[in-house]
């Protein structure tokens, strides 16, 4: 039997490991289905890949790195980042990769989870970690005749770095922050681009540049040099994409700076108004992720780049045909069509609580929550990390770093009262969940106009069930010091 087990080996499930290791628990064990470590850094290697919050500000505050090679690291430098993290931390022993979890339920006899694996191999352990991440499931679009299409279709999240881009005619489909980095990328490459825009996103611009060797000699070896930059940088995403966005109500002005930040970025790189346009969202900032990019919108003023707007119809084996009966002759498809966030995750694998509860069914059949965006009534010893209301839209270090907080506190309570078994209390939850849902009533989703926004923020029943609508300061705050009794311990 494990002390516990984790589901997902990205940075969340690293996190929640390091923090079990502070707390003297090493029987731990550490389950993934990919090949490797790193979880979204792992999976996804497409060019141009990037983290779109600076590097700075994403990573562990406890781990800093002084030597990122530019102020938005590149993809392969996170994957690196984090294979530095697990040998520091000892994690690697601890991983099973190629290994998908398909289910786990409660033992109420035993107090014990049963966790089931794809092969059929049952696993045992006390406690219940899922860190399986928001954006870990790609979405395939459902478009007719998507399945006869003859040439090379790539999803952004299962690149082929084999297949050879120079010289073809493609399509891409989408135009999130995944399009936003990759579309430049592609460009380049191909012969003739055309981009299918259901939803314009609002883009603002990147301070982002190659970190000078004497900043990264200041980051390493001058005491909080890095600490400083972390703050600034955190200060600067706080305005922008915490208080514009979630205190819309007593913020406005911050989020109509923001939107009017994108909108200048947008009137100095595209000329053309119609292209303008077309490019302009028709939603409030925020409704949707923002992004940061000075390449995105030039890209579509290149001749052999085409913005194509009106809904495609159907595909056939040789083209893209669009609802007025134009086609557009291809042999290679690219869909940036992101992630299943509320169908296939939430939870993404089957958990069976006491009285057994079906969590996934639970969630949907009420409303989605988690107290403090990591534990749940009914589902005793079961942190999930990647809950309802757990990110707050900022790094998701902060996110975490907060879950970690909260463990900590948690696990300590039950090591001063010699108990092995935690729930969270019916009430605490109930009021956690009527707080997120009065102050979201602040947020952009619900006071600005997101109707047009085709937001993942937002899910299968129109609720913005997400984000944490409450600054990041306040929420290491209550991570640190939440009532004990929230919870129940036996
Ligand atoms: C392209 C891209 C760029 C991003 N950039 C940023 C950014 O700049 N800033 C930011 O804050 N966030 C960013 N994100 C969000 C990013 O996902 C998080 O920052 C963070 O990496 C999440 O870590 P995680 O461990 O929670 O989840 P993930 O990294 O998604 O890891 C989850 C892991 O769980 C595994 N898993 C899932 N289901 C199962 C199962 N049933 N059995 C076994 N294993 C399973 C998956 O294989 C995966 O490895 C980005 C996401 C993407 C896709």
């Amino acid at each position: 039997m494990y002390e516990a087990i984790i589901v997902g080996a990205g940075f969340g499930g690293m996190g929640a490991a390091i923090a079990l290791k502070r707390m003297k628990i090493d029987n731990i064990l550490i389950l993934e289905r990919e090949d490797g470590l790193g979880g979204t850094w792992h999976v996804n290697r497409y060019p141009g890949l990037a983290v779109d919050i600076a590097s700075v500000t994403y990573s562990y505050s406890f781990e800093p790195n002084p030597y990122w090679s530019r102020m938005y690291a590149p993809g392969p430098e996170l994957k690196k980042y984090a294979e530095r993290v697990a040998a520091k931390y000892d994690l690697r022993r601890h991983m099973r990769f190629n290994t998908a979890v398909e289910q786990a339920i409660w033992d109420e006899k035993a107090q014990v989870w049963n966790v089931h694996l794809a092969t059929g191999e049952v696993l045992v352990a006390r406690y219940l970690f899922t860190a399986t991440g928001f954006l870990s499931q790609p979405k395939v679009p459902d478009i007719p005749g998507i399945e006869t299409f003859a040439g090379k279709v790539i999803h952004s999240a299962k690149w082929d770095d084999t297949y050879e881009l120079r010289g073809r005619k493609a399509a891409l489909i989408g135009t999130g922050a995944t399009a936003v980095q990759l579309v430049p990328e592609v460009a380049k490459l191909v012969s003739e681009l055309t981009v299918y825009q259901r939803t314009p996103i609002w883009v603002v611009p990147k301070v982002d540049g190659p970190i000078p060797k004497p900043v990264q000699f200041a980051f390493a070896h001058v005491p909080f040099a890095q600490k400083a930059a972390r703050l600034a940088n955190s200060a600067y995403l706080e305005a922008l994409m915490v208080v514009g966005v979630l205190h819309y109500k007593q913020a406005r002005a911050t989020n109509k700076g923001a939107e009017l930040l994108a909108r200048a970025h947008l009137r100095n790189q595209v000329p053309d108004p119609e292209l303008r346009r077309k490019l302009t969202p028709q939603y409030s900032f925020g409704c949707k992720r923002p992004t940061f990019s000075n390449e995105y919108y030039p890209t579509f003023s290149k001749r052999h780049v085409t913005l194509e707007t009106t809904s495609i119809d159907h595909i056939e084996p040789d083209g893209i045909v669009t609802v007025d009966g134009r086609k557009s002759q291809i042999d290679t498809l690219i869909l940036c069509t992101g992630f299943d966030l509320w169908d296939a995750n939430f939870p993404a694998f089957e958990i069976v609580g006491r009285q057994g509860r079906n969590l996934g069914k639970w969630w949907r059949e009420n409303r989605f929550q988690a107290y403090e965006g990591v534990t749940i009534p009914y589902f005793p010893n079961f942190i999930s990390l990647n809950s309802p209301y757990s990110y707050n839209g900022l790094s998701y270090f902060w996110t975490i770093e907060m879950q970690m907080k909260h463990m900590a506190r948690l696990f300590g309570a039950m090591r001063k009262r010699r108990v092995k078994t935690f729930e969270v209390k019916q009430l605490p939850n109930d009021e956690f969940l009527d707080r997120m849902t009065e102050k979201l009533d602040s947020s952009v989703f619900y006071r600005g106009d997101c109707s047009g926004a085709n937001s993942y923020y937002f899910n299968q029943h129109g609720e913005a069930a997400l984000l944490r609508p409450t600054p990041t300061a306040s929420g290491l705050w209550e991570a640190g010091r939440f009532p004990i009794d929230d919870y129940a311990y036996s």
